[in-house]
């Protein structure tokens, strides 16, 4: 009775060191980690024992006898990954036990180490987790909004609730002693870099790649079209995009771009009300949702088929869920490249993506459309867009296709960090594994690291950041124990005082535990995981409410004594 690991997984490798017989591969020490999709089971050697099913902070193993019909293709998934071996090898021949590689080892100084993490993101927490293994380790995690975690609540899709579960892994941090949240302060800001330094050994920045690339057509700025990035920021409630008009009026919408954020776009579009009516979803997003009249999404890619940027995961959940179809020429490209592909992992996707409806057919509910070589040239349309008009890729043929909503989705980017060196070519920090580096100089910037995506850039799942922050806290660590950092001048009060002073709206990890629970509490009535609250100023209510009662608490309680 295998498990089995499904659409769900992070990559964060938990589930690896958990297993008592090896069964879970890529491990992070092995080749292929950094590019794969996903991790598998392998069902001859697995036991069954469930051990990876607690450690997987994202619910994405399931024993095999548990699937969902949608779920099943994930067993020959995780099976194909795996050789066939000898008569009586359970385990491959080749097959290494990941090393627990230990945590690394901070020297005892006068000041214990303390570092400020700007971005609660996935990297500024599993950063934050990796220094708080060490005894007396301080960290101050630092979020311009009032509420943490980064894309985990502002991108991840509202329907993939066992994803956004990796909160409760970060809460779990957040109580770790010795960590702090400095929330609804904008570091750069509210509190500069060098005020950080002064009361911190280091600084790591996780801030993550805010800006999405801009397709530069003509039309482009007109109502209508708008991008990923601010329609999944305004699904996910965030305060930034509250009040964002999306008109879901017209019967078509196209998404430029096929990676996974295009996908989750597209199944939120076409999605029953109802379906997401037991998510996390923004109200306002529900309320226009309901009203909506799409009854198609084109999803449109420049290249190929082959070249598909979505994962075999996401397609396998996607085909699960909706309606997905091809049109008579993307079949014939698929027939094509699935006659020359020759990469197992190609191969897959071409084999799913043929046998997709055709998009002649009638649909009765709304459904997407994969769309390829398809190269847009301008927004059609005088007041607002009626539709997007294409090049077939390396043509000029045009392809006119009619819409009320063209969305791009076409990568991410970070953004400069005032005081910090910054590639503009790939946009990201330079660093040598994870600390700053000057170009002019060559050096280090002393104290000052990078962690997720803007260290590497925008790619890679959620548990790829664990890998990342790590190999960044183990180049702190080395620093610190080599006395290369200077220690704080400033006190942990004199830091609470500076940033009460710049920043009296900032939120601690009291305030943040009661937004928390009264989203919760919100949501409970309604059958939800919670109703977020999408504006700064209810958060901070919330927030000032609670702080006002645990005074109260405290001074009756002196009063008592
Ligand atoms: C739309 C979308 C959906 C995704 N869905 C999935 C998924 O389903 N599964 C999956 O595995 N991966 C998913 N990913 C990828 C995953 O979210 C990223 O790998 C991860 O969030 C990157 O982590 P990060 O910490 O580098 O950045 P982020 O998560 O972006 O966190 C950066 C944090 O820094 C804060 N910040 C920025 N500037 C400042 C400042 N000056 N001062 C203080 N704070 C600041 C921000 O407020 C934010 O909280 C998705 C990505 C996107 C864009």
């Amino acid at each position: 009775m295998p498990h089995v690991i499904t659409q769900s997984c992070c990559r964060d490798g938990s589930c690896v060191y958990s297993c008592p017989v090896n069964c879970i591969h890529p491990s992070p020490d092995e080749s292929g980690f950094a590019e794969t999709e996903m991790l598998y089971v392998d069902p001859l050697a697995c036991v069954d024992c469930g051990a990876c099913v607690s450690a997987c902070p994202v619910g994405a193993i399931v024993p095999h006898t548990r699937l969902t019909p949608e779920q099943l293709p994930f067993l020959a998934v995780n099976a194909e990954h795996y050789p066939p071996r000898p008569e009586g090898h359970k385990v491959p021949p080749t097959a290494k036990l990941a090393p627990v590689l230990p945590a690394p080892r901070v020297r005892r100084g006068a000041v214990p180490l303390t570092v400020a993490v700007v971005g609660s993101g996935p990297a500024g927490m599993f950063a934050a987790d990796e220094l708080l293994t060490q005894p007396g380790v301080r960290v101050n995690v630092f979020d311009a909004l009032p509420t943490p975690y980064g894309l985990v609540r502002a991108g991840v899709a509202p329907d993939h609730q066992s994803t956004k579960a990796v909160t409760r892994l970060f809460d779990w941090i957040s109580r770790r002693p010795g960590f702090d949240f400095f929330l609804n302060v904008a570091v750069g800001q509210h509190v500069s870099l060098p005020e950080l330094l002064d009361h911190h050994h280091a600084v790591i920045y996780a801030v993550g790649s805010p800006q999405e690339r801009r397709l530069d057509i003509p039309g482009m700025g007109m109502p209508g079209t708008g991008s990923a990035t601010e329609t999944v920021a305004w699904i996910n409630g965030h305060p930034a995009f509250t009040g964002r008009e999306i008109d879901l009026s017209h019967p078509r919408a196209i998404v430029v771009g096929n990676g996974n954020v295009a996908l989750d776009l597209a199944r939120i579009l076409t999605a029953d009300p109802k379906e997401l009516a037991g998510t996390d979803i923004s109200d306002a997003a529900l309320r226009a949702l309901r009203g909506s009249a799409i009854r198609e999404v084109v999803v449109a890619a420049r290249r190929g088929p082959a070249d598909s940027a979505f994962t075999l995961p996401e397609l396998i959940g996607l085909t699960g869920a909706r309606d997905v179809v091809l049109d008579a020429g993307d079949r014939a490209l698929v027939e094509q490249d699935l006659a020359v592909a020759t990469d197992p992992g190609v191969r897959a996707k071409l084999q799913i993506l043929s046998g997709l409806s055709d998009a002649a057919a009638e649909p009765d509910r709304p459904r997407i459309r994969l769309a390829y070589r398809l190269t847009p040239h301008r927004i059609t349309g005088e007041q607002r867009v009626a539709g997007v008009e294409f090049r077939r890729t390396g043509t000029e043929e045009p392809v006119l296709l009619d819409a009320g909503l063209m969305l791009t989705s076409i990568g991410y980017r970070g953004t400069p960090i005032p005081g910090l060196p910054f590639d503009e070519r790939v946009a990201v920090v330079p660093n040598t594994a994870g600390r700053v580096i000057d170009p002019a100089s060559a050096r280090p910037v002393a104290g000052v690291y990078v962690a997720g995506w803007i260290k590497r850039g925008p790619n890679g799942f959620i548990g790829t950041n664990k890998s990342c922050s790590m190999q960044t806290v183990a180049a702190l660590v080395d620093d610190f124990n080599a006395g290369l950092l200077a220690d704080p001048v400033g006190s942990p009060a004199g830091l609470r005082r500076l940033v009460a002073d710049r920043r009296p709206e900032a939120v601690d990890a009291n305030g943040w535990r009661a937004i928390d629970a009264a989203e919760i509490a919100r949501g409970k009535a309604a059958g939800r995981p919670r109703v977020k609250f999408t504006t700064v100023p209810e958060m901070l209510e919330v927030a000032g409410a609670a702080r006002v009662k645990r005074r109260r608490l405290a001074i009756r309680r002196l009063s008592i004594r």
